[in-house]
């Protein structure tokens, strides 16, 4: 199949580009583009040129796989496309539907005419990957659309419908129906009319200072320019726009992009956005996996994740029964599930009929019978395993042999849970995160035995509830909290060692993470950690925990419930003040434990924290609990705050390159003689080859 269509109608050649879903403008499509061009500038018959797509996707922008890789730079590239668009003495007509994003939308812009539907999609997203768009972009937008929309517009990465476009310069013509004939149509009368060959890149713009509101809008870039820098070169490739010539903005904007593309930042937030997609490729499952359709639900334990869980699937319309064996609790549920629609309609984010429609699909229960016809049971009752045993011994004797039992443990091995039914394979760990109705991540946790499509199924019915899925295999804490509890545990010893909470939260927060260990720590509940702890004390005595957190918990301070914890919360506030009393609780453990105090910088208290990810994901890999580096980024990027620009703890450790993480690893061992720090062997045997984790 071409990878672009020719079809001719009397005086006019129509160029369809063909390579769906997408119309990526990779070398083969962009070479097809531009001998297709030649080919009606060359006939003397045509007299206009329509470029549209074969398909509902104008076109989403340049194939950002080929970042990087020869055939980027293989002729035409982009740039020469749009030269050939613009210097086409016959006119050139973009006929745009769907998508027209980044490059899609450069390519656009560089023909004489442009003619959208009302819905069609308009953005240019590469700020989102530390870009900027690096192909006229940045001065052409805002000769078509003005100045400050136009900064607006690429600084906000958003898609911006045709319908908003239809009056500015970027939108000659909107037509809703009869597509295709309507722009013939169109392109004749240009033809008959004589028009002009028009480009926006001979509009002259007038140099005028920001108004106050743009400033007020540009404000938090400025703020996070240090991190991301690429919304900062858009406004200075605007500034161009309307301060130099249009040769001079261009090659700016060039000088701009290449710089930027070369930035950690940019290559950390392109590893973001692709390493999602990567994550629901799991070797052994495709599309000729069976993969069953979740109708109905049932949830065991309406406490705190029950609830938020239960969430999730009213709101995709799934028949849901929760169950629990306390009816306070199943009162309370049901209130909260009830003030949650009652808030989202308060704030018109939802109409009365679709909340009562959501509503309708709840059922509560106190009695397995009522899980006997469901597809899929959640179970998310106290952590404790022989209680999950427990039910599921009778979910095997109550539910259809072919229902997916599921449970939500943090920590308990699944694969004991899993012996207790007569099919293992249809139990799996479906491990959501708080609060379950809002946060995206879900760790699917496949045991020993849990059969192909019960995974299938896992990664479709995350998809259709909102969840980005990501698959692991078993131990204690899964892929996210066994590596939060090394870097949890890392922040505790510092505090012990000399660092006070509010000196280690503000260190990460300032490197980038959306909230800091202790402020984590107030928010989940101190006594979550204590428990654990207690558990570990037991089952590895050696290990070094930081005990100076169970002073906290043994005076009650749980954190934000109980106004108290590391730091103190004013009645009714979730903002964290720093506490002289738990300077003291310090202090005092300091000096009962013989611990001078060492002075650690935000790099110390940095390193500590992050190289405790980083060893501990790197294990995480060796042992195949996670199918790849960026999977381990994903789950941090996703349910742990970890900024964006820095791509995950794996590809952090990249960007310092594995031989200095190694260098930095030997040396916290030799200082703390914990055998925590000494590098996982999948770091030594990558740095040997040469490679990196991603
Ligand atoms: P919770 O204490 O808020 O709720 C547990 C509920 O289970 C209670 O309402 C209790 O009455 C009910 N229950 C106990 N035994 C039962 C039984 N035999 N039959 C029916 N109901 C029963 O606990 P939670 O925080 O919602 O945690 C639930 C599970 O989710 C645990 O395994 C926990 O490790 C896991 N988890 C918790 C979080 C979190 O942040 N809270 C995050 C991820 C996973």
């Amino acid at each position: 199949m071409s990878v672009a269509d020719y079809q001719q109608y009397d005086q006019i050649a129509v160029i369809a580009l063909n390579q769906p879903p997408l119309n990526s403008l990779g070398h083969e499509l962009r070479a097809s583009i531009n001998a297709l061009l030649q080919k009606a500038l060359e006939d003397q018959d045509i007299k206009a040129i329509i470029v549209t797509s074969a398909h509902d996707t104008f076109c989403a922008g340049a194939d950002i796989r080929e970042f990087g890789l020869p055939a980027a730079a293989n002729a035409p590239n982009l740039r020469t496309l749009i030269e050939n668009f613009e210097a086409s003495k016959k006119p050139v007509i973009a006929a745009i539907r769907g998508i027209c994003a980044g490059g899609g939308l450069e390519l656009a812009m560089a023909a004489h005419y442009r003619v959208a539907q009302s819905n069609t999609e308009f953005a240019f997203p590469e700020v989102k990957l530390g870009l900027i768009p690096g192909a006229g972009g940045t001065q052409k937008l805002p000769r078509a659309i003005g100045v400050e929309p136009a900064i607006q517009f690429m600084m906000s990465g958003n898609f911006v419908k045709g319908a908003e476009l239809a009056k500015t310069s970027l939108i000659d013509c909107i037509i809703d129906d009869h597509f295709l004939d309507n722009v013939i149509a169109f392109a004749n009368t240009l033809i008959i009319d004589r028009k002009p060959l028009k480009r926006l890149r001979d509009i002259t713009l007038a140099n005028t200072p920001f108004s106050a509101e743009l400033e007020h809008f540009l404000l938090p870039y400025y703020k996070t320019a240090a991190h991301y820098p690429a919304p900062i070169a858009v406004i200075d490739s605007v500034k161009d726009a309307f301060t130099e010539t249009y040769e001079t903005g261009l090659q700016n904007e060039r000088t701009r992009f290449i710089e930027l593309s070369n930035t950690s930042s940019s290559r950390a937030l392109r590893h973001a956005f692709f390493a999602p997609r990567a994550c629901q490729k799991i070797p052994g499952i495709d599309t000729s996996t069976p993969n069953k359709t979740i109708n109905s639900v049932g949830i065991i334990g309406a406490g705190t994740m029950g609830t938020g869980i239960a969430m999730n699937f009213l709101n995709a319309n799934i028949n849901t029964v929760i169950l629990d064996q306390s009816p306070a609790a199943l009162d309370a549920s049901l209130a909260k599930i009830n003030t949650h629609y009652q808030d989202y309609v308060k704030k018109s984010r939802l109409s009365i009929s679709q909340a009562e429609y959501s509503l309708s699909h709840l059922k509560a229960s106190s009695n397995y019978d009522d899980l006997r016809e469901v597809d899929l049971v959640i179970e998310a009752a106290y952590e404790d395993l022989e209680l999950k045993k427990a039910i599921f011994r009778k979910l095997d004797q109550v539910t259809r042999k072919d229902t997916i039992l599921a449970s939500n443990t943090s920590t308990l091995d699944i694969n004991a849970i899993a012996a207790c039914v007569s099919q293992p394979e249809r139990v799996v760990g479906l491990h959501f995160f708080s609060p379950a109705n809002i946060m995206k991540l879900l760790e699917v946790v496949r045991t020993t035995s849990t059969s192909n499509t019960v995974i299938a199924t896992a990664f479709s019915l995350a998809k259709k509830i909102g969840k980005l899925a990501v698959l692991s295999g078993v131990c204690d804490g899964f892929i996210g909290n066994r590596m939060l509890e090394h870097y949890g545990r890392m922040a505790r010893i510092l505090v012990e060692e000399g660092a006070l909470p509010w000196q280690v939260d503000q260190a990460l927060e300032e490197w980038g993470m959306g909230m800091g260990p202790f402020r984590v720590f107030d928010l989940v509940g101190n006594d979550v950690a204590w428990a654990v702890r207690k558990r570990r004390y037991v089952e590895k005595p050696h290990v070094r925990y930081g005990k100076v957190a169970d002073e906290i918990c043994l005076l009650g301070r749980f954190g934000q419930k109980t106004h108290k914890g590391w730091y103190h919360y004013e009645i009714g506030s979730r903002d964290p003040v720093p506490d002289p009393e738990v300077e003291k609780i310090i202090i005092a453990y300091r000096k009962q434990h013989g611990i001078t105090p060492q002075h650690f910088t935000p790099e110390d208290i940095v390193k500590r924290c992050i190289f405790a990810l980083i060893n501990e994901g790197a294990r995480i890999l060796e042992e195949g609990i996670a199918l790849r580096a960026s999977d381990i980024d994903v789950v941090y990027l996703t349910g742990y705050g970890f900024p964006r620009f820095r791509g995950g703890p794996m590809k952090y450790a990249d960007e310092l390159g594995l031989g200095n993480v190694i260098h930095e690893l030997n040396a916290l061992y030799q200082e703390s003689g914990d055998p925590f720090w000494r590098p996982a062997k999948i770091l030594e045997q990558y740095a040997a080859a040469g490679k990196s984790l991603n």
